[in-house]
């Protein structure tokens, strides 16, 4: 099974993981480096140092997140009852034309976790060798993937957390498609630009989409008047019923949804 994207909670901060895969005999986080130039992996001072056009610049050790996003897999695993898969990492640098060492007396195991995008089956198949023997049956194996699945919280709402910033430090309304002006008003039933001198239909689907992953995956009528500085409530509700979204409940407990996931 391979779990792309997902977002775990860890205490008050989430935890993001490139990729899972889960075989009935091991796990496998696999966090992908997209970065060019040389990359070095040292193993010793636990650093991590990327040199473009013979600039240096320090970047977070990222053998310490794999093995946090280990330990944490590890930790579910047993809080759930599951066996004691074994959970692995690797390292994966997925651009073709970047180069990189792992330096360190003891850079053996980290060697072994690090490769190039290209040479991933080789690394998987190693992996296949050091654990030949199943812990999961077909069914732990999916009770286990619906989990993480059920785990997986999108990162609306972290953002505000990690800046430390409140609801009202971000402007609202409508974005301008073709210039960036906001806030756009209403004229002739669609969204005028004053900078620009421009009209657009659907400019609040970019708005909705942005509330979607700033704030909550649910918005009310009111909530988006508020946000697309609307007043009339039809206007807002005509807007709202789109096939881009679904909703629950009738009248003014009417609660909107995106039908597809924002990112
Ligand atoms: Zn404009």
């Amino acid at each position: 099974m391979i779990l792309h994207d997902l977002n775990l909670p860890d205490d008050e901060f989430n935890l993001q993981i490139d990729t899972l895969l889960i075989t009935p005999a091991y796990a496998l986080v696999i966090s992908v480096k997209h970065m060019a130039g040389k990359l070095i992996i040292d193993t010793e001072n636990e650093q991590f140092t990327q040199i473009v056009n013979e600039k240096e610049k320090g970047y977070p050790y990222p053998v310490a997140q794999v093995e946090r996003h280990q330990k944490y897999i590890k930790k579910l695993l047993a809080a759930h009852g599951f066996p004691p898969l074994p959970v692995e990492y690797l390292i994966v640098f997925s651009n073709s034309y970047c180069t990189y060492v792992v330096s360190g007396p003891n850079s053996r195991k980290v060697k072994l976790r690090t490769c190039k995008a290209d040479v991933l089956l080789n690394r998987i198949e190693f992996f296949e060798k050091l654990y030949p023997d199943p812990f999961l049956t077909a069914k732990e194996l999916r009770k286990l993937c619906k989990l993480l699945v059920k785990l997986n919280t999108p990162p609306t709402k972290y953002l505000f957390k990690k800046f430390g910033l409140k609801r009202s430090d971000l402007l609202t309304g409508v974005h301008c498609p073709y210039c960036g002006y906001l806030p756009l008003i209403r004229k002739k039933q669609k969204w005028y630009c004053s900078r620009c001198d421009k009209y657009s239909a659907d400019a609040h689907m970019n708005a909705l989409m942005d509330y979607f992953l700033l704030y909550d995956l649910k918005i009310t009528n009111k909530e988006f008047r508020e946000f697309v500085h609307l007043k009339s409530q039809d206007v807002a509700k005509r807007l709202l019923h789109t096939e881009k979204l679904i909703y629950s409940g009738e009248n003014r407990h009417r609660i909107y949804f995106p039908k597809t996931f924002p990112w």
